[in-house]
């Protein structure tokens, strides 16, 4: 058991939020993934072996998220709210504050300084993890006209009941990044272990953890606690809420983890992704002795579908947002695809503009001119079709584990197709390079992006909710024309156009996401693919995001034809196509992953579509870049 003596606290008290930042602050200055994981496991331990109830707390500050993805609750205070409620905090002026952010480089550790630099006349109350929680999302959630105000005067009374390096990590969570380099992963697998090694406070702890806690052998000990790991990392992939697990992790062994929390309609599944391929010839390799099958792979947005057993229907994006406003033309459809005994399901599908006279796919420029929220039915003009390929949930039964032939079957049988509304993603179960590259050709004659291959039989064919699984693979007609998959990137700045492109950005720089850092790494300066309309509505979109300086955690490179006019918050994703990656001694995407000290660039850069679905944290990761690099036939230097 801990000694939950030399803690600042008594069990049943309410975790200060000191306990979390003193832990941060650790972390940042570790560079260890297990002793980071130590650390935060010991932190959570501690918590719930004296106040489990707010183990919830500690946890969505630990992941700084304030509530689940789908809720669509979200900080990320711009830097301006921060300052003047800095100024207001310390009695400093927001001048002075800039002036130290532009020799710090963050705002956090100017809000710590400024702090520590002030008289307090009177101790305030300590600020516990709970209180904190809920101010964070008392902020998050303001909104109207005067929310500007509010925000700063909530933020103000924060950074006033803030002490030492708590105010740094206050700051970084109203920011939105805690930039400590600990991700969501780490933090789950901590959670495991915190809890497979806790006997909580008023528990009788039982048999099997007693044995845990006092067993001689750390091996043991060990194996329980990767074996929880990887069992909490199954369950919150399929039930991405933690206010959903962490009552049951505190209440029962976490072995009965998976029979309690699984797949539940109206939380969205984190989604199952491809596998990139070269072409057909590595589709076969790579299957040579599995039974596959081909589908088209629309080109469209991705639409998990949910309809609860009180029979309301909502569609997730690929990056679990709520998009059922957009789509009201879907809701009313799905009454008529839906036999009378269904009750409750969840569907993957691709939303896909669609002509319901000529009869075809429309390009997914089509799909992204319609109204993003709250769109009304009557006044739709873009109508779309739902091509379904998969179903993961039907009648209470969760189907993720069973085969792929086996889920198709279901999805058929349950589902009636409506001619230009709902149809069965079209498939063909081909297994030689003529039929495959046949059906390749159909595929783009059709107006889809090529095929995506799937495994049909037996557990390698089972549904891995946030896997990159090999049990799918995708050709796209790109591959075969040479180029490379298509990267998600983020444009953090951008250069003043010239001659033609004079009063608009000109180029853009864009960033990859680094997960375990959280820093966007620059990786090309873009300015192909972009027409002159777009140049124009670019120029207005970004207005809003533009800031005064880039943030601390952009690198780039600072050599005048590469040092943008114009910095961006990161918001926007763009899909960008490349000819080729090559090692770059200016870009730092994925640096030190393949080189030691140059970053990846990308040659030739075009910019195909903006994509709505995705954050910025969703955008390629270098882990990415790196493989891609790797992965290409030719390699450039
Ligand atoms: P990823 O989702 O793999 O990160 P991405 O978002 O850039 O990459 P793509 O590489 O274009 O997407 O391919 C995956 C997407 O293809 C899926 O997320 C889904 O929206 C879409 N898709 C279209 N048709 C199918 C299909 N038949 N089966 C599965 N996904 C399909």
């Amino acid at each position: 058991m801990l000694d939950t003596g030399k803690l600042s606290w008594k069990p049943g008290q309410p975790v200060p939020y000191s306990h979390l930042a003193t832990m941060f602050e650790k972390v940042e200055k570790e560079s260890k993934r297990l002793e980071i994981i130590s650390l935060v496991t010991d932190c959570l331990r501690s918590v719930i072996e004296t106040t489990p109830e707010d183990l919830l707390f500690c946890v969505y500050l630990c992941v700084n998220k304030l509530a689940p993805a789908h809720e669509g609750v979200e900080l990320g205070i711009g830097d301006m709210i921060l300052k003047k409620a800095l100024a207001e905090a310390t009695g400093r002026q927001v001048k002075d504050i800039q002036s130290d952010y532009d020799k710090v480089g963050d705002l956090g550790t100017v809000a710590m300084k400024s702090r520590s630099t002030q008289r307090v006349m009177f101790a305030a109350k300590s600020l516990t993890v709970q209180t904190l929680h809920k101010s964070l999302l008392q902020i998050a959630k303001m909104t109207g006209k005067d929310s500007g105000t509010l925000k700063k005067d909530k933020i103000k009374s924060l950074l006033v009941a803030a002490k030492g390096i708590e105010t740094q990590f206050i700051v970084r969570h109203l920011q939105g990044k805690m930039r400590i380099g600990l991700a969501e992963q780490t933090v789950l697998v901590a959670l495991a272990h915190s809890i497979a090694l806790s006997v909580p406070q008023g528990t009788k702890p039982n048999k099997q953890i007693l044995e845990k806690v006092s067993c001689p052998c750390f091996l043991n000990q060990l194996i329980d606690s990767l074996q929880a790991a990887e069992t909490l990392r199954e369950v919150y992939s399929q039930l991405p809420c933690y206010d959903k697990i962490v009552p049951v992790l505190l209440k029962e062994p976490i072995n009965n983890l998976p029979l309690n929390c699984y797949l539940q309609p109206g939380i969205p599944v984190h989604p199952m992704l491809a596998h990139p391929t070269k072409g057909v010839s590595e589709v076969l390799d790579r299957f040579a002795d599995q039974t596959f099958t081909c589908e088209y792979k629309y080109d469209g947005e991705r639409g998990q579908i949910h309809m609860t057993p009180d029979g309301t229907v909502r569609i997730f994006s690929r990056n679990s947002e709520d998009n059922t406003s957009k789509y009201p033309d879907l809701i009313a459809l799905m009454p008529k695809v839906i036999k009378e005994q269904t009750k409750s399901f969840i569907l993957d599908a691709e939303v896909v503009a669609y002509d319901r006279e000529t009869k075809k796919i429309l390009p997914f420029q089509v799909l992204s001119t319609r109204k993003r929220k709250d769109a009304n039915e009557d006044t739709i003009t873009v109508q779309v079709c739902l091509f379904a390929f998969d179903i993961l949930y039907y009648n209470g039964d969760p189907l993720i584990k069973r085969s792929f032939h086996e889920r198709r079957e279901l999805l058929k049988s349950t589902f009636t197709e409506v001619e230009g509304s709902f149809a069965f993603a079209k498939s063909r179960d081909a297994s030689d390079t003529e039929e495959i590259l046949a059906f390749l050709n159909d595929a783009v004659a059709d107006s889809c992006e090529g095929l995506m291959v799937k495994t049909l039989f037996g557990d390698s064919s089972t549904y891995e909710p946030a896997q990159r699984s090999h049990k799918w693979l995708k050709v796209k007609k790109d591959y075969i024309d040479g180029m490379t998959d298509s990267l998600d990137l983020v444009p953090i700045g951008a250069f003043f156009g010239k001659g033609k492109r004079t009063g608009v950005y000109g180029a853009f720089l864009l960033a990859c996401y680094n997960e375990e850092t959280e820093d966007f790494e620059a990786i090309c300066k873009i300015g192909t693919g972009i027409s002159d309309t777009q140049l124009k509505e670019f120029y207005d979109a970004f207005e809003p995001i533009i800031i005064s300086e880039p943030k601390s955690y952009y690198q780039y490179d600072d050599s005048p034809g590469l040092l943008p006019n114009v910095w961006f918050e990161p918001k926007i994703v763009w899909e960008v196509a490349a000819a080729d990656l090559s090692i770059s001694p200016k870009h730092k995407a994925a640096i030190g992953l393949v080189d030691e000290s140059r970053g990846i660039a990308l040659r030739f850069p075009r910019l195909v579509r903006v994509r709505d679905d995705k954050g910025p944290e969703q955008a390629t990761s270098s882990t990415q870049v790196a493989a891609m690099y790797r992965n290409q036939a030719v390699i450039g230097q």
